[in-house]
């Protein structure tokens, strides 16, 4: 297995696109009048409005996006390339964010406060940033402070996060990593103390503290905050080098050992690559792992003929495959494996979106606090600073 370099909801969900709340990343309804999806001029419209923006607008396309909404992008990448490209376009006036909320909201906090930050569907959330919400991950701080420990503690909050959760890691000396660099924020972790706080993403975490760092799975423990107490001793706790929060991605959590086995009895010589938000068996099993950026770059530079199971987005992986016909590209699960909420930014809300600025009208603008924003951009610099 070769793992590159780079370069439980609190709340239950809603169902999607329905209710309202915006403080969290679920479900809310859209205020517009949407255009039909099956309105035959919705490209040329998506085209008209565009251009009728010109320079003011800049959009970002997540590689998980639809095919529909991707050919609008004016950069597409995972969700640090696309935070980084934001912050470079100090000219847009408004920043098209074709991805999910903590996304939208990363991008808000690196612009300039001139800049607007628009999200064409507020449904589309993340439910892994869900899995840790400010008030639970304030009361598991508190316990590591009445055990005595939290002043050894360094957390670390995946980029896949709300804001709320970036802000608690800036103002407790954390720092924010990505799929690229967790190695080497968690060593970053290690020379300022003693034990790491990993959020929200269990997955990530332990592959990285157990294969990248050279910890034993004994050394992690997982803090579930349904239980209480987080379902873990007071010995668990101080004996712990790795407090991993019990959250997980809905689509790279869905790939199993069975799949690695299946494909490589299917397809003789398949090189197995998946992404490292996948559970630590099939991470283990795999050939290959490495962020989405990671992914891309292996197949295009794989020889002619090679045969791939990748292990991400469905949306990403047919790109992949329909990009490299000389290579054979498969999915690496049977099940079909989108990501729902990414789903939720179809053609009718970027065509409505668009619309609406061309029309002097500021949709669905995320907007992050002024004290929030500062201390997630401390945790978001420390992570930029780091080697
Ligand atoms: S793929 Fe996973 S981590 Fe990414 S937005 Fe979807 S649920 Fe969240």
């Amino acid at each position: 297995m070769t793992w590159a370099e780079p370069s439980s909801t609190a709340t239950a969900l809603l169902l999607l696109g329905r209710g309202t709340d915006p403080d969290t990343e679920k479900g809310v309804e859209c205020p517009g009048d949407l255009p039909a999806p099956s309105d035959p001029d919705l490209v040329e419209r998506a085209r008209a409005a565009k251009a009728a923006l010109g320079d003011r607008v800049f959009v970002l396309g997540h590689h998980y996006q639809r095919d529909e909404v991707i050919q609008f992008a004016d950069v597409t990448g995972d969700s640090f390339k696309l935070a980084r490209e934001a912050a470079a376009r100090p000219d847009a006036e408004f920043i098209v964010f074709c991805g999910v909320h903590f996304m939208a909201e990363s991008a808000d906090i690196l612009t300039t406060d001139a800049q607007r930050v628009v999200l064409p569907d507020l449904a589309a959330g993340c439910s892994m940033a869900d899995m840790a919400v400010l008030a639970q991950v304030e009361k598991a701080w508190e316990r590591f402070a009445s055990l005595g420990i939290a002043s050894e503690v360094v957390p670390v909050t995946y980029m896949n996060s709300s804001a709320d959760i970036k802000g608690f890691v800036g103002r407790n000396d954390g720092v924010v990593c990505t799929s690229s660099n967790a190695e080497t924020a968690l060593r970053w972790s290690f020379e300022q103390g003693t034990k790491v706080f990993f959020l929200p993403d269990q997955h990530l975490g332990r592959n990285t503290a157990v294969l990248k760092m050279g910890f034993e799975l004994a050394d992690c423990v997982l803090y579930d905050p349904h239980r209480p107490g987080g379902g873990l001793t007071d010995e668990q706790l101080r004996g712990a080098k790795v407090i991993l929060w019990k959250g997980h991605c809905s689509v790279h959590g869905r790939f199993s050992l069975d799949a690695v086995e299946d494909v490589r009895a299917r397809v003789p010589g398949v090189n197995v690559l998946v992404h490292p938000e996948c559970r630590h068996e099939v991470v283990t099993a795999a050939d290959f792992v490495g962020s989405t950026e990671y992914i891309i770059r292996v197949i295009d530079e794989a020889p002619a003929g090679s045969a791939w199971a990748v292990g991400t987005e469905l949306n990403l992986v047919r790109r992949l495959a329909l990009a490299h016909p000389d290579k054979q590209i498969t999915f690496l699960e049977r099940n079909v494996c989108y990501c729902s909420t990414m789903n939720r930014i179809d053609l009718p809300h970027l065509v409505w979106a668009l619309e609406e600025l061309v029309a002097g009208r500021v949709p669905n603008q995320i907007t992050v606090d002024a004290s929030t924003a500062h201390y997630a951009r401390v945790a978001l610099d420390r992570m930029l600073a780091l080697p």
